[in-house]
């Protein structure tokens, strides 16, 4: 009787610490001072992070040779300044790189591997630097996360290499990235799994926070972004039937800020070099303003329809 009492007694012991080890696992997700000795990228993954960044840096080629890259170097400085602290501060194994677009669209996207590039229309309606930097964050939560190629192991695409650049652009914003910038590439391969997006949100506030800004710049360019959408109704409502907009992603960083991210006397909102350098990437963009005509922006299925420039998001 006795012996039969102590085993389960000892088997209640292991189930306990079992049960607390996974939550501990999971927990760690939600303390963003665990950032950095925490895996968010388990899953299945056929690709090492050596694969992965071969690929990130064949896409990267293409999105280069492709769109027009800023290479004025106080503002591609700076903003790989802004990108290195952030991935410092963030759960990314590897080295990154950050590059501007010029593009007015209001977009930021990430490749797999690091290879992050945010258009001149996202600086553009940055009024602050800790609204830039939530969007960067973000896309370094991808990377972070692994969700490209995750998902890429998800539905088996074996070969990734042949797939045109665009597949991969895990858009911040959503669709506007795979369409301007002569990225066209078909919808079907263009969704990041909502549960994808909602945790790049998630891990990406809790960097921008861990590099000091003030985490509620992710909920107002949030704010922008959604205000944008209902002066420029129906710009974005094709991207929208195929993936509905969740209207929950203010509300959910809020919580988040609420509930895991212990108050500080202060936060970093915005810098003199943040103002200059958004002073002289919008004077690039003044030209545009005289002009007459659209911009004209690529659908998936490549027919050229003239646009407004703003970006959906996702
Ligand atoms: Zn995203």
């Amino acid at each position: 009787m006795r012996r039969l009492g102590q085993f389960v007694f000892a088997a209640g012991m292991s189930m306990t610490l079992a049960a607390a080890l996974v939550s501990a696992g999971e927990s760690k997700k939600d303390d963003p001072s665990q950032i950095g000795n925490r895996d968010v990228s388990k899953g299945v993954n056929f690709y090492s992070l050596e694969k992965e960044r071969a690929l990130g840096r064949q896409l990267a080629q293409e999105v280069e040779r492709q769109a027009k890259i800023i290479d004025d170097p106080l503002i591609a400085e700076y903003i790989n300044r802004l990108g290195q602290n952030l991935a410092r501060n963030s759960d990314a194994k590897g080295p990154f790189t950050f590059k501007v677009i010029e593009s007015p669209e209001v977009n930021a996207f990430a490749l797999p591997g690091g290879y992050v590039f945010v258009y001149s229309g996202l600086i553009r309606i940055a009024d602050e630097e800790d609204e830039l930097a939530a969007a960067m964050a973000h896309e370094i939560a991808h990377v972070a996360a692994r969700h490209m190629t995750r998902q890429a192991t998800k539905t088996q695409l074996a070969n990734m290499a042949t797939i045109p650049a665009g597949i991969f652009l895990g858009g911040w914003t959503g669709y506007a990235a795979r369409q301007g910038a002569g990225l066209a590439i078909p919808m079907s391969f263009l969704s990041f799994a909502r549960k994808d997006e909602s945790e790049a949100d998630y891990l990406g506030v809790q960097y921008l926070y861990a590099a000091g800004y003030d985490p509620t710049g992710a909920i107002s360019i949030f704010e922008k972004m959604e205000a944008l959408e209902r002066r420029t109704p129906g710009t974005i409502s094709r991207a929208f039937s195929t993936h509905p907009m969740d209207a929950d992603r203010i509300q959910r960083t809020e919580k988040e800020i609420e509930a895991i991210l212990p108050a500080r006397q202060q936060y970093l909102v915005t810098t003199s070099d943040y103002a200059a350098m958004r002073q002289r990437t919008m004077a690039r963009e003044a030209p545009q303003k005289t002009a007459p005509e659209q911009p004209t922006l690529k659908t998936a299925q490549g027919a050229k329809v003239p646009g407004a420039v703003v970006g959906g998001r996702r």
